[in-house]
């Protein structure tokens, strides 16, 4: 049976590599950090462990997370217009066909 998927609790710094890690919370309720770049685990097992680990989970005041998603009411960016192809400008530097093309007409 498939493991629920555990709450993240924040990001703090990894021990090994110094890098944000998330912070999630076990089954048991205790924290845990697993850094997806160094691979670093650091598993509390016991309430001193868990709370010194949740101590070192940053708080938004601290930096600003960039995957916090923007607020609701912000309108999202426009977009980019779509650039339509212009047949009459071929593309710079021509395609393949435009090149074998000039190579044939100069060989014969
Ligand atoms: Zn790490």
């Amino acid at each position: 049976m498939a493991r629920p998927p555990r709450k993240l609790l924040g990001v703090a710094a990894c021990p090994c590599c110094g890098l944000d890690a998330p912070v999630k919370e076990q089954g048991n309720g205790y924290a845990i950090l697993v850094c997806g770049m160094c691979d670093g685990h650091v598993q509390a097992k016991s309430p001193q462990s868990d709370a010194k680990l949740r101590a070192k989970i940053k708080q938004p005041q601290d930096e600003k997370v960039p995957e916090v998603a923007p607020p609701a009411h912000a309108a999202p960016a426009p977009a980019p217009p779509r650039k339509q192809p212009n047949p009459a400008a071929p593309r710079e530097g021509g395609s393949f066909l435009d090149a074998l093309g000039g190579l044939l007409a100069g060989a014969s």
